[in-house]
């Protein structure tokens, strides 16, 4: 993957003009909100120089507000920016404040490798980059009183077990982070699907007016949340037909998983314009993969 640099603003396409979008190219957008009392960073990219672009961009707001840093989970492309506001020397001290399991991530010996050989293959973009556990962690519901806005931060877990998502009430607005993406939040582990999908439910649940996603374009609406819950409905019940039709999920390997499931891309996904976009890896590799941990699920909970 072509990593970046680059930060840029999106202009502003309908979205309430106190949520700023930055993208780091093609790979995440990330939020910096500007209420009242505080200016507060939803998650902050993939390096110091990245995390500068945000800082530098709230800094403008700052005279009579404080700075606030939210990261919605551990990975890569969400918190390894955050050296520069906690730590030795950070330049913008701030408060960084994630759900209590966030903090146990940065501490995993996978978090460790994952750096490790990101550096490796990256030096010019990763070298740089120390891992910075958040400061601030609660594990159930925090509210953030901006003022004019509050912000509910609750517990998404399934993508990863330390996932956040925000809703603001006043506005109607879902910052859903990567429990719900474009083409699907992906699951890595079969025990976690359950999760994931209880997560897309208690976000469906809010019936929020606007949704802005970290991988999605930020037009693309409420109706991806959906789109994701029916495409892992309809993994699920491909998966029990094809159980229940006597098939040994152990002897097909994972390129012929999608055929012999009779359940290939195109059929679980909702055919909107978006979803033809989706990348070849996504329909295939990674479609097979979600199919493979739906079967583990199954066939481990029976
Ligand atoms: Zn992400």
């Amino acid at each position: 993957m072509p990593y970046t640099n680059q930060v840029t603003w999106l202009t502003n396409q309908g979205w309430d003009p106190r949520i700023h979008i930055a993208a780091n190219g093609d790979l995440v957008n990330v939020f910096v909100l500007v209420t009242e009392r505080y200016v507060i960073l939803i998650d902050t990219l993939i390096n110091p120089t990245t995390a500068s672009a945000l800082a530098d961009f709230a800094q403008s707001f700052l005279s009579s507000r404080q700075l606030l840093v939210v990261n919605t989970h551990s990975d890569w492309d969400h918190a390894w920016g955050n050296q520069l506001f906690a730590g030795p020397n950070a330049p913008h001290p701030a408060p960084i404040i994630a759900h209590t399991e966030c903090a146990a991530q940065f501490d995993s010996s996978e978090t460790f490798a994952t750096l490790k050989q990101m550096q490796q293959e990256a030096p010019d973009i990763f070298g740089d980059v120390r891992l910075t556990k958040p400061t601030l962690t609660f594990s159930q519901h925090l509210i953030i009183n901006g003022g004019d806005l509050n912000l509910h931060l609750f517990p998404t877990p399934g993508h990863t077990p330390d996932h956040i998502a925000i809703y603001i009430p006043e506005i109607s607005t879902l910052l859903a982070g990567d429990a719900a993406e474009l083409p699907y939040p992906f699951a890595r582990a079969a025990t976690t699907l359950p999760t994931l999908r209880a997560s897309l439910a208690s976000m469906a649940a809010l019936n929020a007016a606007a949704v802005l996603y970290c991988h999605a374009p930020p037009t693309i609406g409420p109706h991806l949340i959906h789109d994701n819950i029916a495409y892992f409905d309809a993994l699920e019940a491909a998966c029990r037909a094809a159980l229940a039709r006597g098939l040994d999920p152990s002897q097909i390997p994972d390129q012929e998983l999608a055929t012999a499931l009779d359940c290939d891309f195109a059929s679980a996904a909702p055919t909107t314009g978006a979803w033809a976009e989706v990348s070849l890896e996504s329909r295939t590799a990674g479609h097979a993969e979600q199919l493979r941990l739906m079967l583990t699920w199954l066939t481990q909970s029976e």
